[in-house]
């Protein structure tokens, strides 16, 4: 089944959403959300959802990132992203540690702000330890494209957006980025955009 994603305004996508008990976890209803959020981020497609966005404010987000998005990019991109490949992963209770106080800016964007991106300085390395679907703890230790996903999606459950924490000057739409800036060197884009 797919669910409906919410967008930028509505009040879930704003509260901080509640942790969940192991018996949660492992109950039916969350096994089939966790199932309907799968099909739903495949569907839209996008590499992580996270539960405020269809309007379940708990601690809880999918993520992946298909070897079959990543054929679409040329390697340079991949490269420069540190973009590999990411098998389906369920994020549950998370907590963020950055790993190293080095951060990168790229072009991201949102499900619940369709149509639109902005570059948005993240950290390039960091740890999360969570709970998987089954109720087990794990850590999972990430750099690159995933970091960022993890960051973005943990964000979500703390209420906050990619737009609380963009260069407000590379705010666009999606069409007006593949126009003008997508192919330029990220240090080309931002001195054009007047950041610094
Ligand atoms: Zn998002």
């Amino acid at each position: 089944m797919l669910l409906k994603i919410f967008q930028v305004g509505h009040p879930a996508l704003r509260q901080q959403a509640r942790l969940l008990s192991n018996d949660e976890i492992l109950s039916p209803d969350i096994q089939r959300l966790i199932a309907f959020m799968r099909d739903t981020m495949r569907d839209a497609p996008g590499v992580g959802l996270a539960a405020p966005q269809i309007g379940e404010s708990i601690q809880l987000a999918v993520i992946e990132d298909r070897p079959e998005y990543l054929k679409a990019l040329p390697q340079e991109i991949l490269t420069e992203r540190d973009r590999s490949p990411v098998p389906f992963h369920v994020i549950i209770n998370p907590q963020l540690t950055i790993d190293n106080s080095h951060s990168a800016r790229f072009f991201e964007g949102c499900l619940s702000l369709s149509g639109f991106t902005a570059l948005v300085p993240r950290a390039t390395a960091v740890r999360v330890t969570c709970l998987n679907e089954h109720a087990q703890p794990v850590e999972i230790i990430a750099r690159g494209w995933h970091a960022r996903i993890l960051q973005h999606e943990i964000d979500h459950l703390n209420g906050t957006l990619y737009i609380d924490r963009m260069n407000s000057r590379s705010f666009m739409t999606q069409e007006k980025c593949r126009q003008y800036w997508n192919d330029k060197p990220i240090s080309q884009i931002c001195s054009e955009l007047g950041l610094e």
